[in-house]
């Protein structure tokens, strides 16, 4: 038998539920945006400014079909 004093403890406790549910996804979406945001600005600095490739044989990356300069370098034997 539910008294009123348990009805009005199970809707504060759900209302406390709700509540830390609401403030969690609001954390969570406004820590996606940021990820997200981090993401781009990660990607952007990372873009190597021409198509860069790295180099199989001394893991450098050189421009496009340029070799490396090294004297065992894969694209140089090409
Ligand atoms: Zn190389």
């Amino acid at each position: 038998m539910l008294s009123l004093g348990k009805i009005l403890l199970l809707l504060a406790v759900g209302a406390a539920v709700w509540l830390g549910y609401r403030v969690h996804k609001r954390i969570e979406s406004v820590r996606a945006r940021h990820e997200d945001e981090l993401n781009r600005l990660r990607s952007q600095a990372l873009k190597p400014k021409a198509e860069m490739v790295e180099c199989s044989r001394c893991g450098i990356y050189v421009a496009g079909t340029q070799p490396c300069g090294r004297r065992d370098c894969l694209f140089l034997s090409r």
